[in-house]
């Protein structure tokens, strides 16, 4: 994913954005190093402020669930 207002994690790469989809955060975006895996560092800050709650977090963890195949249709 491209860099995104220019964040810089603590070994100098432009942070990158990824999307958590643990039941407490389901859908929130992140910065994290931008290095190579071997080398990230342990930059971590969230993109969206708010966490997901009500409906869309409840959608967001039914559409997860959907796509690992946990819950039979
Ligand atoms: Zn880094």
């Amino acid at each position: 994913m491209p860099p995104d207002q220019g964040f810089l994690c603590d070994c100098g790469k432009p942070a990158t954005i990824r999307q958590a989809w643990t039941d407490a955060n389901p859908g929130r975006r992140f910065y994290r190093c931008g290095a190579a895996w071997r080398s990230v560092c342990d930059f971590f800050q969230w993109r969206d402020l708010e966490k997901p709650h009500g409906w869309q977090k409840t959608a967001l963890l039914e559409a997860r669930d959907v796509i690992r195949g946990r819950r039979k249709r």
